[in-house]
C-alpha cells in the first residue's frame, strides 16, 4: 500500500484549519504501528469523520518510528514483545524543522504528514513529529520511537513534544485555529505552548488571568477513563527539570498541580472552557471525580466505513448507499429483509474462523455459539468474568449444544498482573476445552483482528468492573455489524443495551459471584433460545444495527463536539455552575463506583 500522497502541503488550506486535534496515538492504518488501543482508534475514526463532513481539522501526534509492540503468546500464554519498526519516510514531510527548548537542550523535530482522505476527497492532515534528526543527540533522536515505553523522565519529554513541540509547528505550518482540543491529558502541555506564544518573549512569571482566560476559551478537553493510572502525573522535581523553572510556575498558578505532583488531567481541566467525558455516565463519574469543574458527556462512537464487514458494505451500498455520507440511513436498515442481514454475519464469521484457521491452525465450528472477547487486558476488565464458574459454563455449553470462546488482548509490557490473566486463560482453556467447548486466545490483538472479531463472532462480551469502562468502543463496532452485546451495564452499554433486542446487561451484583451468575443466566435462558431461533435472532441483528449504529458512530458524535464544544451555539456552556455539591448519590470505593443508596 502506497501511504504518499499527491497533494503538496501548500494546497491543504492550512489557514483556515480552525480545529486542531492533538492526540497521543492515533490509529491511521492498519499498516501503521501508531496506536496501542481505544484511545487511538477513537483518535483515528474521529478524523475519517473530520475527513468524511469536511471539518476544519488537523491533527498533531507522534510518529512512533518503533510502534507499540507486537506481542507473542507462548503455550502457556507468557506474553513477549517485539519492537514493530517501519519508516515514515514514504510520506511526505510537512516541511519545517521546529526546535523544542528544554531542560538545558534544544530539542529539534520535524513532521511528516498523513493525510486521512474522506468519502468526497476532503483531506485531514496529520502532523507526527519525529525527532529522530541529525542535529538531535542519540538519546533525542529515540524520543519519538515508542508509544507509552520507557519511563516517567521519557513519557514527559514526549508529552512536550507533542503539546509544545506541536503549537510550535502548528505555527511554522502557517495553521491558527481557534479550537485546539486535548484528546485525554497527555496533550496538556500544549495550553503552556499557548501561554508562551501569547506573551511573546516576555516570561512566564507575568502571566496574568487574562491571559490563562484566553487560552482556556481556545481550549476543549475530553477525560478517558476514570482509572487513576490513565492520569499521567510527575514529579515536582522532575517537571522543573524537563520543563524548566517558569513553565513549571506557570503550570502550577494555572493550577495544574495536584497532591504535590505535575497532574496532566488537571492541567489540561484548569486550561479549558469545555470538558468532556465519553458516555453519559463516564461525564457524571469525571463530575463527581472533578468537582470544581464542569464535566459534559459526549458518547463515543466508530467509524461505520472502517469497520462495517465487506459483506454489509456491499449489502448497505445497494440498498441504502447515503449510508456512507449520513449515518443516520443505518435506521432505514428496518427496511432491509431480516434474512439478508443474517446471511451477512453468516460470511463474516465464516471469514473469521477462515483467517483464525490460516494463521493458527485452530478450527471453529460455524454452527456453533460463538462468543468474542478482545480488549486490552487490565484487571480491571476482568477477562476472567466468564471463566468464574468452570463446571458451571461447562455444563452450560453442554446444554445449548456447544460454545466457542474466542479471546485476543494485549497486556501492557510493564503490567505483570495483566500478563497473568492471559496465562489464566490459556490455562483455564487447557482444562476446559471438550467437544462442547472450545476457548481459544489469538495473539496480537490489533486493527486487523479487532475488525474481524467484532464482524465475525455471534455475541460480543464485556465484563468491566464499574465504573471503570469510561466508554468502549468494541461493541459499538459489533452493534454495527449487527452483532448483539453481553455486557455489564458500564459506559455506552447503559445507553445501547435494549434488552432482548440490542443485547444483554449482565445485572449488577455485589461480588464477582453473582455477576458470573447473571452472565451464565442470561446465556442460558436469554440467550442461547434466541440464538436457536433464527427469525428471533435475525431480529436482533436488524435491531442492532438500526438501534445503534445508526446513535454509536463517529459522524454523530463528532457533531456533537462541533456544536456542543468546539462553536457552541447557545449560552448555557459557559454559565452552568460546577456541581461542587452534586447530589447524584454517587460514592466512588476503593474497587467499585455503585450509586449510594439513599
Ligand atoms: C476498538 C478497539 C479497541 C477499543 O475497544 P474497547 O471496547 O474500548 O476495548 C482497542 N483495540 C483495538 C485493536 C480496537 O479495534
Amino acid at each position: 500500500m502506497s501511504l504518499a500522497q499527491a497533494v503538496s502541503t501548500s494546497d491543504l488550506n492550512l489557514s483556515s484549519r480552525a480545529i486542531a486535534y492533538f492526540s497521543m496515538e492515533i490509529a491511521l492504518s492498519p499498516q501503521l504501528p501508531t496506536y496501542s488501543g481505544g484511545l487511538g482508534m477513537l483518535a483515528g475514526d474521529t478524523l475519517r469523520s473530520a475527513a468524511d463532513t469536511s471539518a476544519p481539522v488537523v491533527a498533531i501526534s507522534l510518529v512512533y518510528r518503533r510502534g507499540y509492540f507486537r506481542q507473542q503468546l507462548s503455550e502457556v500464554g507468557q506474553q513477549s514483545e517485539t519492537d514493530v519498526p517501519w519508516t515514515p519516510d514514504q510520506l511526505p514531510a510537512a516541511g519545517p524543522t521546529v526546535t523544542l527548548h528544554l531542560q538545558d537542550r534544544e530539542i529539534h523535530l520535524r513532521a511528516w504528514r498523513f493525510d486521512v482522505i474522506g468519502t468526497t476527497g476532503h483531506i485531514v492532515p496529520v502532523f507526527l513529529l519525529d525527532s529522530d534528526l541529525d542535529a538531535n543527540d542519540a538519546w533525542d533522536r529515540k524520543l519519538t520511537d515508542h508509544l507509552y515505553g520507557g519511563d516517567s523522565y521519557y513519557r514527559l519529554c514526549q508529552e512536550a513534544v507533542l503539546g509544545l513541540g506541536g503549537i510550535a509547528l502548528l505555527r511554522a505550518l502557517g495553521v491558527k485555529p481557534e479550537v485546539y482540543h486535548m484528546n485525554e491529558g497527555h496533550a496538556s502541555l500544549l495550553t503552556i505552548g499557548l501561554l508562551e506564544e501569547r506573551l511573546n518573549g516576555r516570561s512566564l512569571s507575568e502571566v496574568t488571568d487574562a491571559d490563562r482566560d484566553a487560552i482556556r476559551q481556545q481550549c476543549v478537553f475530553t477525560t478517558h477513563t476514570p482509572v487513576p493510572a490513565g492520569h499521567d502525573q510527575f514529579g515536582l522535581d522532575q517537571m522543573n527539570q524537563v520543563l524548566g523553572t517558569d513553565r513549571a510556575a506557570a503550570i502550577e498558578a494555572a493550577g495544574g498541580l495536584h497532591n504535590g505532583l505535575l497532574n496532566m488531567t488537571y492541567l489540561a481541566l484548569c486550561l479549558s472552557r469545555y470538558v468532556n467525558g465519553v458516555a453519559m455516565q463516564h461525564g457524571k463519574v469525571s463530575q463527581y471525580m472533578f468537582p470544581e469543574y464542569k464535566v459534559h458527556s459526549i458518547t463515543n462512537g466508530v467509524h461505520a466505513a472502517t469497520w462495517l464487514s465487506p459483506s454489509f458494505q456491499e449489502l448497505l451500498d445497494a440498498e441504502i448507499p447515503e449510508w456512507r455520507i449520513d449515518n443516520r440511513y443505518f435506521r432505514s436498515v428496518y427496511g432491509i429483509d431480516p434474512a439478508r442481514i443474517s446471511a451477512a454475519h453468516v460470511k463474516n464469521k465464516q471469514r473469521l474462523f477462515a483467517w483464525i484457521a490460516r494463521r493458527t491452525g485452530h478450527y471453529f465450528n460455524p454452527a456453533v455459539l460463538t462468543l468474542g472477547f478482545a480488549r486490552r487486558v487490565a484487571t480491571y476488565k476482568r477477562a476472567g468474568l466468564l471463566l468464574h464458574d468452570p463446571e458451571r459454563l461447562c455444563a452450560l455449553a453442554e446444554k445449548i449444544g456447544g460454545l466457542q470462546i474466542i479471546y485476543a488482548g494485549k497486556a501492557h509490557p510493564a503490567d505483570n498482573a495483566a500478563k497473568a490473566l492471559i496465562r489464566d486463560v490459556y490455562s483455564a482453556a487447557a482444562k476446559l476445552n471438550s467437544d462442547s467447548l472450545k476457548i481459544y486466545y489469538v495473539e496480537n490483538y490489533d486493527w486487523e483482528l479487532g475488525a474481524m472479531l467484532t464482524q465475525g463472532v455471534d455475541v460480543w462480551v464485556n465484563t468491566p468492573r464499574r465504573p471503570y469502562e469510561a466508554s468502549g468502543t468494541s461493541g459499538m463496532k459489533a452493534a454495527l455489524n449487527g452483532v448483539p452485546s453481553l455486557s455489564i451495564l458500564d459506559g455506552w452499554w447503559i445507553e445501547g443495551c435494549a434488552e432482548n433486542s440490542t443485547g444483554w446487561a449482565i445485572e449488577n451484583g455485589e461480588t464477582e459471584e453473582l455477576e458470573a451468575n447473571s452472565l451464565y443466566n442470561k446465556l442460558e435462558k436469554s440467550i442461547a433460545p434466541l440464538w436457536s431461533n433464527p427469525n428471533a435472532w435475525a431480529r436482533i441483528q436488524q435491531h442492532c444495527i438500526g438501534m445503534n449504529g445508526t446513535f454509536f458512530n463517529t459522524q454523530r458524535m463528532l457533531s456533537q463536539y462541533i456544536t456542543n464544544a468546539y462553536f457552541p451555539t447557545g449560552p448555557s456552556h459557559f454559565t452552568v455552575e460546577a456541581h461542587a455539591d452534586s447530589d447524584e448519590g454517587y460514592s466512588l470505593t476503593e474497587n467499585a463506583f455503585v450509586p449510594a443508596i439513599k
